[in-house]
């Protein structure tokens, strides 16, 4: 418990993203009250494939903050009995009209792995490249259970949760914020974080500040199949792939446009033929669910995370890719909010840089 004691803080959004916030501040001791317009983790985090990915290539603004991703769910993991994270690896490739792999940064080169080595690693790839990244240490999770399991750990620390309570608006003071205003009433505080995904916008709008965060298009898919057809987490031009404990197959994909042959159970349809085309053994592979999520997209790709500029007591959250990151995040932001300390890491990340002239 740290020396938040009192302070009284509205998370609004519970997803992945308010929910790691809820729980760290509620760790502080800060008086949360966390409000969600509909149900937990009925966002994006609800069609998340859930990669905890620290690859990208050089030069990436905020190395800093991905290269802590794996420790912070490390050290959640031991705080939260229910945080179940698999970590599995993940193997990676893309390889160029010329058959050579295409790989950008430091830590891919470091991580390079033989024809052989991705045989042992994944038996049933029909067309293993002849190198390919694996990253041991990355895994990924089941975002909705996730989510559940940080909200828990926050009740556990007297947060409250108020699903189905949409905001409305804010109430401000000599222009600081000082309360929410929901659907089912006035919610006062010391300070608002805005972590409602793409809903953020809007909130932002209400407040005259325009951020520029883009609904981005992605599509989820759930097939039954049988199990240990997939071992780590493949990533190729074909396809993003991985099971899940239960043995259900995930996959990605690129959502193309609103066209009848691209709806997602259409393109849910085309994957699997793909997916039987690269892996040896696939039996079954019924689609079970198959949905376009809209993820929180910075303009400039780049998080948006620290207090907003031009109004008092609003702090805001938005990112992709937000399973990754929201561990960090969760800890860092709360240190700001709570403790004063401001993080070099999130530095890259300030509201700010959109209204500089
Ligand atoms: C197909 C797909 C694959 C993905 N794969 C990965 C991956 O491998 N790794 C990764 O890190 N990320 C991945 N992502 C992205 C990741 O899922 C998101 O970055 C993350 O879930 C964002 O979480 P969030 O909590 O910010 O938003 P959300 O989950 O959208 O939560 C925001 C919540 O705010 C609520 N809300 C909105 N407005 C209001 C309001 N006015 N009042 C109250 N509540 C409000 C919403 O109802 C919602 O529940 C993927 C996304 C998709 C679609």
């Amino acid at each position: 418990m740290g020396n938040g004691q009192g302070k009284r803080v509205v998370v609004i959004g519970a997803g992945i993203v308010g929910a790691s916030l809820a729980y760290h501040l509620a760790d502080k001791g800060a008086n949360v009250t966390l409000v969600e317009a509909e149900g937990i983790a009925s966002g994006v985090t609800g069609s998340s494939f859930a990669w905890i990915n620290t690859s990208h290539p050089e030069p990436d603004p905020i190395a800093q903050l991905r290269g802590s991703a794996i420790k912070e769910y490390r050290r959640l993991e031991t705080q939260l009995p229910g945080l179940k994270i698999r970590w599995t690896g993940a193997l990676s490739y893309s390889v160029m009209a010329s058959g050579e792999l295409q790989i950008s940064g430091s830590q891919a080169w470091a991580n390079l792995v033989s024809r052989s080595q991705i045989l042992d690693l994944e038996p049933n790839l029909k067309n293993p490249p002849q190198s390919a990244v694996y990253v041991a240490e990355e895994g990924a999770l089941d975002a909705v259970a996730a989510t559940h399991a940080l909200i828990a750990g926050a009740q556990a620390h007297g947060a409250k949760i108020l699903t189905q309570t949409r905001v409305l608006g804010f109430v401000t003071q000599s222009a600081k914020v000082t309360g929410v205003e929901t659907t089912k009433g006035i919610i006062d505080a010391d300070i608002v974080v805005l972590a409602a995904g793409t809903g953020i916008t809007k909130l932002a709008d209400m407040l005259e500040v325009s951020l520029p965060i883009e609904a981005s298009p992605a599509i989820f898919i759930r097939y039954k199949s049988q199990p240990n057809l997939v071992h780590t987490l493949i990533s190729s031009p074909e396809m993003e792939v991985r099971q899940s404990s239960d043995g259900a197959l995930l996959a990605a994909e690129d959502y193309l446009d609103d066209a009848m042959e691209n709806q997602p159970a259409a393109i849910a349809l085309r994957t699997a033929k793909t997916i039987q085309n690269e892996l040896y053994g696939v039996v079954s592979i019924d689609p079970e669910w198959a949905c376009v999520g809209l993820r929180p997209m910075p303009a400039d790709g780049i998080p948006v995370i620290g207090y907003l500029p031009k109004v008092g007591g609003v702090y805001v959250c938005a990112m992709h890719p937000g399973v990754t990151l929201a561990a960090v995040v969760g800890r860092l932001a709360s240190e700001e909010i709570i403790d004063d300390k401001a993080s070099s890491a999130l530095c890259p990340c300030r509201p700010d840089r959109f209204f500089q002239a």
